[in-house]
């Protein structure tokens, strides 16, 4: 089996793994995934993610903070995020509000949409 290349750090390598932790709400899911074998940055299977956010709709705390893992893409003026489907259909996003980013930490961002 071929390893796949961590795309957080570029050093370590994904391994399978079936313990990822996923915090909603206080919540707790285990999910299956894979985590890098170097930075321990985690990624969590497409379809464990969608069964964290139907577990979290039928408890009501889903719309709370839960990480999705996205890779930033690069265009013509600069790096790109794609908004996950989930996040845009229940803020209702229609593409073209406009967006305050803030930094808040070494490596995190705030994303507020404008009313
Ligand atoms: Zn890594």
């Amino acid at each position: 089996m071929k390893l796949m290349k961590c795309p957080a750090c570029e050093k370590g390598a994904l391994i399978d793994v079936d313990n990822i932790l996923s915090e909603v709400e206080g919540h707790c899911f285990v999910t299956e995934g894979r985590r890098c074998t170097d930075c321990g940055e985690e990624f969590v299977a497409e379809k464990d993610g969608q069964k964290i956010i139907e577990a979290s709709k039928k408890l009501g705390i889903w719309g709370e903070p839960l990480k999705l893992h996205r890779k930033l893409s690069k265009s013509g003026r600069g790096t790109v995020l794609r908004i996950p489907n989930d996040i845009e259909k229940t803020m209702k996003l229609k593409g073209n509000e406009h967006v305050l980013i803030s930094k808040v930490g070494k490596n995190k961002l705030l994303l507020e949409v404008e009313s």
